[in-house]
């Protein structure tokens, strides 16, 4: 969870009139083919960079200029050689343990930490960054965005209406959901095909890229903790990719690797979920850096995302949810939030909530949906005000409201020191000592991952021996109180 960000939603609306306004045909410039063009090249970056600040925000970036600089200028070089090389390209390197790239429109590209992690050398990064700019140049991102604003314009109507309880609908409804867009398997092979293209012409070794595909789907079979999709989800597999990939490259020798320099890029990385963050200890939150935890009640579906922190009732028919709250005091957030169209609050109570400053009112809203319940706590605490928001179907809310006020008066300074100082785990490049294979590393260099997962981040299989002098990756530390 990071401090408060304003809900972006304007932009479907923003939307909806680009559309009937930009109808038009245009040629692709990366495929060479006319098509149906609904978006203008400089609406397109526009709508990139609106785009490009919710989802920064939303799935939070990682702190590492260095790291950042490697792949920006990594793909700064292969946008370069594109058909769209004056593009605004921005490469930016998302803090989620997740295996995944994103591409969205006008040329900006992701590529989380937990991928990084798992590529071995700069060619296949190169791999990766090259087919997500074949996304962009060839126009799937956009073409994309418009199917999906249009199929989706209707239930987003209702919703921006109330932002503040857009989860309503459920967690896949909400703004973040339209970043993670799903290719067709067509627009996935026509990327594979131009990040290639891009590789050879940036002289990459072009090869590595099947083994990525491998790689990603081991990762995948895996299953993974993150708090955005997996690269399968957004990017289905055409049949026989990897022979694919490999059939075009067949004839292709050399050009760069630099599996050191990706090594030493990644060494030191924070790998899985960082801790420091807020993390469950079964039904309490607990956040080091914010130094405070509150419970959530037992057997509830747990939301952990960067900007809210939360439970879901086991029928969906009630959610609990903390976020940054706008305003100095609880009782400028308060006011801000009553502002608010459609909600009707009930009268405040300004008392302490295990010593901290605290203003909680029980509401209602009244939608076209149905009827909701619930209640608002603003609590003032470290300079910041936490917003708890508590709500069920109005029919049920009487149900819950026993568990949901525990929730509420539970939220309290952390202190205990164990939890404060908790550090999350980090890649570690090491040099084998002696031919050792995932397993036996494990022991040898006290790795706070299974064998199964070293395996999976070096390529290889648990019980393969890889030879004494090689430069490995293991992941150390980050063991929780
Ligand atoms: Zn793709």
């Amino acid at each position: 969870m990071t401090p408060y960000r304003a809900a972006n939603l304007g932009f479907v609306l923003t939307f909806s009139v680009l559309v009937a306004l930009a109808t038009g045909c245009s040629v692709n410039p990366a495929t060479g083919k006319r098509q149906l063009s609904l978006i203008p090249e400089s609406q397109e970056i526009a709508m990139g960079k609106q785009y490009d600040q919710q989802a920064s925000g939303s799935m939070g970036l990682y702190d590492d200029p260095e790291l950042t600089a490697y792949v920006s200028d990594l793909g700064k070089e292969l946008a370069a050689t594109s058909e769209r090389p004056s593009l605004p390209w921005t490469f930016r390197v998302v803090d989620d343990p997740t295996v995944n790239a994103f591409a969205l429109p006008g040329g900006y590209i992701y590529v989380t930490r937990g991928i990084l992690a798992h590529l071995e050398s700069e060619a296949e990064l190169a791999g990766v960054v090259g087919h997500e700019i074949g996304h962009v140049t060839a126009r799937h991102s956009v073409n994309q965005i418009s199917k999906q604003q249009l199929a989706g314009l209707a239930t987003m109507g209702a919703m921006i209406a109330k932002p503040e309880l857009q989860q309503f609908g459920g967690l896949a409804e909400t703004g973040l959901g339209l970043m993670f867009l799903k290719f067709g398997r067509d627009d996935e092979r026509q990327s594979d095909d131009l990040g290639l293209r891009y590789l050879q012409r940036s002289n990459y070794d072009p090869r590595p890229m099947a083994d990525v595909m491998e790689m990603l789907q081991l990762v995948s079979a895996a299953g993974g903790s993150g708090r955005v999709p997996g690269w399968m989800s957004t990017h289905p597999a055409p049949a026989n990719r990897r022979q694919r990939i490999l059939d075009q490259v067949a004839g292709a020798g050399g050009g760069t690797v630099n599996r050191d320099r990706h090594l030493n890029a990644i060494d030191g990385m924070v790998f899985g979920l960082d801790p420091r963050e807020g993390y469950f200890k079964e039904d309490r939150f607990l956040h080091p850096d914010l130094r405070f935890r509150f419970d959530l009640p037992g057997g509830w579906a747990q939301i952990n995302q960067k900007t809210v922190v939360g439970a879901m009732a086991p029928e969906k028919d009630a959610i609990i949810q903390l976020t940054m709250a706008a305003g100095a005091t609880p009782a400028e957030a308060d006011r801000k939030f009553y502002e608010q169209e459609g909600i009707t609050g009930g009268s405040g109570s300004s008392s302490r909530i295990n010593g901290l400053p605290a203003l909680t009112r029980p509401f209602t809203v009244t939608a076209e949906q149905g009827s909701l319940r619930g209640i608002t706590a603003f609590i003032s605490y470290g300079g910041n005000v936490y917003r708890l928001l508590a709500y069920a179907i109005a029919e049920r809310f009487s149900g819950y409201e026993q568990a949901m006020s525990l929730s509420v008066r539970s939220f309290a300074e952390l202190t205990d020191r164990r939890v404060l100082d908790v550090e999350p785990k980090r890649l570690k490049i090491v040099t084998l000592s002696r031919s050792r294979s995932p397993r036996e590393m494990v022991g040898a260099y006290s790795a706070t991952v299974t064998a199964e997962t070293l395996a999976l981040i070096n390529h290889t299989g648990v019980d393969v021996k890889l030879p004494s002098g090689r430069r490995v990756k293991m992941v150390v530390g980050g063991e929780l109180p």
